[in-house]
C-alpha cells in the first residue's frame, strides 16, 4: 500500500517492515534518523511505550496515549496518531456524517479508545461497550478526563446482551473494535444481539481480513449498511505519508491495493505486516 503510494507520488523513497522486539525499541528508534529514516509506523506492542520514548508527541497522540507514525525532524522523533483520523475519513468516505449520530462501540482497547475520541470530537453520541464493565468504566472516565467539557461524554456499558440490545435498537452506528471474528477464527463473532440489528445501522467492522465478517454478513441480512477495516487502514497510512512527504497521499491508489491483495488471497492476506494489525 505504501509502497504502491510512494511509486505513484514519484518518490525515491521504500517503505520496509522492521521486527522490533520491545527490549530493542529505545536503539531502533535512535538509530533510524541516523540512518536517513524520514518516518515509521509502529503497531502492537509498540504504541503505548513511544508515548514516553518520543521527543515531541501531537496533541492526538498525547490525547489518545498512543502513537503509530513517527516523524524525524531536525534529529527529533515526533509521535503522532492517525488511527481516530483515519477512521472518521474512511466513515466519511461511505457517506456518513457522524455528527449527531449514537455510536456504540465493542471494545475497550487501543483502537476503541481511537475511535471513541474521534467520534466524540465530532459530535457524536458515544457508548464503549466491554466485555468487563470495570474496563468500560474507566476507559470511558480517562476519556472523559480529555474532552475539556466539550460535547457530550463517552459513557460505557457492559456486553450483557439485553444491555447492548437496547444501546444497539437506538444506535446509527455499531463499532467493532474487538478481534473477535478476525482470521483465522472467522466463524467467531463478538456477542452481539441479532435481534437488535436493524435497517438504520450502519456497521462498521475495524477487522479488514476476512473481507466481511461474521458481523458484518449478519448485519447486511438485516438490512444494515455494512464497511470494513480495510478503508481505515489505507486512510490512516495515507494521513501517515502525508505527515512524512509534507505531500496529498493518492488514498484511492493505497485503498484499492489493500483491497485487491485482500481479495487475491482470499481475504486472509496480511497486506501490510509493518502497521496492519493495527
Ligand atoms: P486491543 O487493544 O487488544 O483491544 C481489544 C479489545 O477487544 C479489548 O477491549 C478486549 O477486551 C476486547 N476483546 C477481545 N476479545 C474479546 C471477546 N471475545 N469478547 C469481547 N471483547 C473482546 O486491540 P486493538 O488494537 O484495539 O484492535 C482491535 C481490532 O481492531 C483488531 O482486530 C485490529 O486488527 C483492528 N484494527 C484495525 C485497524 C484498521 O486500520 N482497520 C486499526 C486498528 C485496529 P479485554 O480488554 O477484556 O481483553
Amino acid at each position: 500500500m505504501q509502497n504502491a503510494a510512494l511509486r505513484e507520488m514519484g518518490l525515491d523513497a521504500v517503505y520496509v517492515a522492521f521486527d522490533v522486539p520491545p527490549r530493542d525499541l529505545p536503539a531502533a528508534l535512535f538509530g533510524m534518523p541516523a540512518l536517513g529514516i524520514r518516518g515509521a509506523n509502529c503497531t502492537i506492542p509498540h504504541k503505548t511505550a513511544l508515548v514516553s520514548l518520543t521527543d515531541e508527541l501531537t496533541e492526538e497522540a498525547a490525547r489518545v496515549g498512543a502513537v503509530n507514525t513517527i516523524l524525524f525532524r531536525e534529529g527529533r522523533s515526533i509521535g503522532h496518531n492517525t488511527d481516530g483520523e483515519g477512521f472518521l475519513a474512511s466513515l466519511r468516505a461511505e457517506g456518513i456524517d457522524p455528527r449527531g449520530l449514537q455510536a456504540v462501540i465493542l471494545g475497550t482497547g487501543g483502537s476503541a479508545r481511537s475511535v471513541a475520541l474521534a467520534l466524540q470530537g465530532c459530535g457524536a453520541r458515544v457508548v464503549v461497550a466491554g466485555r468487563s464493565l470495570e474496563k468500560a468504566e474507566s476507559l470511558a472516565l480517562d476519556l472523559n478526563s480529555r474532552l475539556d467539557g466539550v460535547g457530550e461524554p463517552i459513557a460505557a456499558v457492559s456486553m450483557a446482551p439485553e444491555v447492548l440490545a437496547a444501546r444497539i435498537a437506538e444506535a446509527d452506528l455499531l463499532v467493532n473494535a474487538t478481534p473477535v471474528g478476525m482470521h483465522p477464527e472467522s466463524h467467531a463473532m463478538p456477542g452481539v444481539p441479532l435481534e437488535a440489528i436493524h435497517g438504520r445501522l450502519f456497521c462498521y467492522d475495524l477487522i479488514y481480513n476476512p473481507a466481511e465478517t461474521r458481523l458484518l454478513a449478519e448485519a447486511r441480512k438485516r438490512g444494515a449498511r455494512t464497511a470494513n477495516g480495510a478503508g481505515m487502514l489505507a486512510h490512516q497510512g495515507a494521513l501517515s505519508l502525508q505527515m512524512w512527504t509534507g505531500r496529498t497521499a493518492p488514498v484511492e491508489v493505497m485503498e484499492r491495493v489493500v483491497r485487491a491483495r485482500l481479495a487475491a488471497q482470499g481475504g486472509h492476506a496480511d497486506p501490510a505486516p509493518a502497521n496492519g494489525r493495527g
